[in-house]
C-alpha cells in the first residue's frame, strides 16, 4: 500500500495535518494508537477556537469526521518500526508495511511517571494518570493530585465533582496554572487542600495503594491515607521512532524542527507536543496549527521529489 503521506498519530497535531493534506490532494493514512491522543482525554476544553466549551473527546472525534469527509484512511494501530529506502519509507504496523514518500511524526508524548519502586504494580490499583478516565471510580473518596502546572490544577477542579476530598501536592513553592483555573481551585474552599514543597517518597500497599509517605510531615505524620492518587506531572517526548530515522533531538529530548515543521531528515516532518517549537507551551490550538503547517511543507517536499520514489501513489497534482 503506497501513500504520498504517512501520519504517525492521531491527536491534534496529526489530524490536523491530515486535513491539510488531504485538501492538497496527497493521498494520506493516518496511523494512531490511540484514537484522539492526549486532548480525548483532556476533559473540557475552553480555550479552542470556536468552542465555549467542548468535552475533549468530541473536539477529536469533530476532527475525525473532518478528515474522514475528506478521505483521509485511518489505521487504528502501533506503528513499530520505519526504514528508510532512498527517498521513500517503509512503514510498519500491525502485519502490514505502508510505502511513503513522507512522514509526519504526530506522537505526542508520554505521561510523566513517578518512578517509584512499586508505582507500575499500582497503576490502575490507586496510581492513575487521567482524570478523565479514572477520576469517575473515586466518587466520594479521598484522593491526591500530584503536580503544580495547569494540567493537575485542572485536574483537581474535576477530580473535585466526584472525590469528597483532594490533596494536591506540589513539589515547588507555587501552583502555576492559568490565572482563571487558580480562581476555579481558590473557589472550591475546603474540599482542595495544597501541599507545598512536598514530595511523595513512597506508594503503600501491598495489592492496591492505601497510604503515601511524603518528604515532609503535613499534619504531624509522613504519611497519608488516600484511596487514588493522580500523577500530572508533564511528560516524555516519544522519539523512538524517529531517533531510528537519524532525526536530531534538542537538549530536552524533543524533535528539532524549524519554522516549517522539518526535521534534519529530507521527507521527515514533525508537528504538536513531541517538537520543540513553541517551548514548553503545549496545546491543541498549537498542535493543530503544527499540522497544517507539517502537512504544506510534505506538499512541497512531494511536488519536488515525489517522482525519486519508485512507490508513487498518485499523480502529483
Ligand atoms: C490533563 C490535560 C489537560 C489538557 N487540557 C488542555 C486544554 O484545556 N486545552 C488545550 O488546548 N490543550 C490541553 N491539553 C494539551 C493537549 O492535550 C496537547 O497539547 C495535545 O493533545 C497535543 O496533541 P498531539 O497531537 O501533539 O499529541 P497527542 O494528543 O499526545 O497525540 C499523539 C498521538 O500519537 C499516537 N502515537 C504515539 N506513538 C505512536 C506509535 N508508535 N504508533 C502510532 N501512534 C502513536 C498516540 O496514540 C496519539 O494518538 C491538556 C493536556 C492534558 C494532559
Amino acid at each position: 500500500m503506497n501513500y504520498d503521506v504517512v501520519i504517525i498519530g492521531s491527536g491534534a497535531a496529526g489530524l490536523g495535518a491530515a486535513i491539510y493534506a488531504s485538501r492538497y490532494r496527497m493521498k494520506v493514512l493516518v496511523i494512531g494508537k490511540d484514537f484522539g491522543g492526549e486532548t480525548a482525554k483532556a476533559g473540557s476544553i475552553e480555550n479552542y477556537p470556536g468552542f465555549d466549551l467542548i468535552d475533549g473527546f468530541d473536539l477529536m472525534l469533530a476532527m475525525k469526521k473532518q478528515a474522514d469527509n475528506l478521505q483521509v484512511e485511518t489505521l487504528d494501530a502501533e506503528v513499530m518500526a520505519i526504514a528508510r529506502q532512498e527517498h521513500c519509507f517503509a512503514v510498519t504496523a500491525g502485519n502490514a508495511t505502508y510505502q511513503t514518500h513522507e512522514i509526519i511524526f504526530a506522537i505526542g508524548a508520554e505521561r510523566r511517571r513517578l518512578g517509584l519502586p512499586n508505582e507500575r504494580e499500582l497503576t490502575g490499583k490507586g496510581v492513575h494518570y487521567c482524570v478523565t478516565c479514572d477520576g469517575p471510580v473515586y466518587n466520594g473518596k479521598i484522593i491526591a493530585m500530584v503536580g503544580g502546572g495547569d494540567a493537575s490544577v485542572k485536574g483537581v477542579i474535576q477530580a473535585s465533582e466526584y472525590a469528597k476530598k483532594v490533596f494536591l501536592i506540589v513539589r515547588g513553592k507555587k501552583v502555576s496554572a492559568e490565572p482563571i483555573n487558580i480562581e476555579r481551585l481558590e473557589k472550591l474552599g475546603n474540599k482542595v487542600e495544597v501541599l507545598l514543597e512536598t514530595e511523595v517518597k513512597e506508594l503503600l500497599g501491598a495489592n492496591k495503594l492505601e497510604r503515601v509517605k511524603f518528604s515532609r510531615p503535613f499534619n504531624n505524620s509522613d504519611e497519608l491515607i488516600i484511596d487514588g492518587l493522580f500523577v500530572e506531572i508533564g511528560a516524555v517526548p516519544n522519539v523512538q521512532l524517529a531517533q531510528s530515522l537519524g532525526v536530531e533531538l534538542d537538549d530536552r529530548g524533543y524533535i528539532k524542527v524549524d519554522n516549517m515543521m522539518k526535521t534534519n531528515i529530507d521527507g521527515v516532518f514533525a508537528a504538536g507536543d513531541i517538537v520543540n517549537h513553541f517551548g514548553s507551551f503545549k496545546q491543541g490550538i498549537t498542535a493543530a496549527a503544527m499540522g497544517a503547517v507539517a502537512a504544506t511543507s510534505a506538499y512541497d517536499d512531494h511536488k519536488i521529489h515525489g517522482e525519486l520514489c519508485q512507490y508513487h501513489a498518485l499523480p502529483s497534482p
